[in-house]
């Protein structure tokens, strides 16, 4: 039997060499795995790894660390993710939340009032992370948020009832198709698949394993951010504001088809790696 130290290290070396992970990843996703077993957090599991593991947190152990090794990502295997300060339930049905995304929902705080309500539409919510942290934020906001997949909105409402947010409401469709246009938003925000079809990174890391339709459109990848730009001024009031999250290489395409779409101010913002990530019409 080994210690949980030693088990730790052989481990790191398998995931490097069945994931081609950087040690350094590698050491975490173990120490990860094995305080999650142990029901730990990773500063007891590292003050205590001289301790030997018990049979039945050993098999669990065991268990998730062959998923992984598959290539399985993490946080399906845990079947939960944080997001800005909030604990998500996921699954294979919906995207795994990423920090890039945070600001796309700082840049839709912004223009969302404290102290009044205000009506805000998410396009492809998934597992609700954006419609759910900005109706917990905007108390007084009247969520709307819609997804194209029964099995992601059944997730994203099990998200709400767990994280009591009950300012949301979700509808299953397909972008715009059975919304109201009557009805109109303050703010639309939507983090669309926006990865060329014929990307290589679709078919390596986790991407491999997340719904290719949350992630891919079309060829030029452009296809979800073109009819939603198309379509959103229909269902905004006049000073509404349209945020798309998107790729690195995409802000000066979404820039151009806002302003063809007829809006006025565009601006790109860049995430914490300095690429273009977010843009906003
Ligand atoms: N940012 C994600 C990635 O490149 C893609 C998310 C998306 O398509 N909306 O991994």
């Amino acid at each position: 039997m080994l210690a949980i130290r030693e088990r730790l290290a052989a481990d790191q070396a398998q995931l490097v060499q069945a994931l081609g992970l950087a040690s350094c990843d590698a050491r975490l996703e173990a120490q990860l795995l094995m305080a999650a077993a142990l029901d730990v957090n990773r500063a007891w599991l590292l003050a205590h790894d001289d301790e030997m593991l018990a049979p039945p947190v050993a098999a669990r152990y065991t268990s998730w660390l062959k998923h992984r090794l598959t290539g399985e990502p993490i946080a399906y295997i845990f079947g939960e993710k944080e997001f800005y300060g909030l604990m998500f339930k996921v699954s294979p049905a919906v995207l795994i939340p990423r920090p890039e995304t945070e600001l796309l929902v700082e840049l839709a705080l912004a223009r969302i009032p404290v102290d009044r309500p205000c009506r805000v539409l998410d396009l492809g919510t998934g597992s609700g992370i954006i419609a759910i942290t900005l109706a917990k934020l905007r108390p007084l906001a009247e969520l709307v948020a819609v997804d194209v997949s029964p099995e992601a909105l059944e997730l994203a409402q099990a998200n709400a009832r767990n994280l009591k947010a009950d300012n949301v409401q979700f509808i299953e469709s397909d972008w715009f198709s059975a919304l109201n246009s009557v009805e109109k938003f303050d703010v639309i925000v939507s983090n669309p698949p926006y990865i060329a079809a014929n990307d290589l990174h679709l078919t390596q890391g986790d991407l491999r394993f997340e719904p290719i339709n949350a992630l891919a459109a079309g060829g030029s990848g452009r296809v979800a951010l073109e009819v939603l730009i198309q379509t959103a001024a229909r269902h905004l009031k006049p000073e509404g504001w349209l945020l798309l999250e998107h790729g690195y290489d995409q802000g000066e395409y979404t820039r151009n088809a806002l302003a063809v779409a007829g809006f006025g101010e565009t601006q790109t913002y860049p995430d914490l790696a300095r690429v273009d990530r977010v843009s906003i019409g």
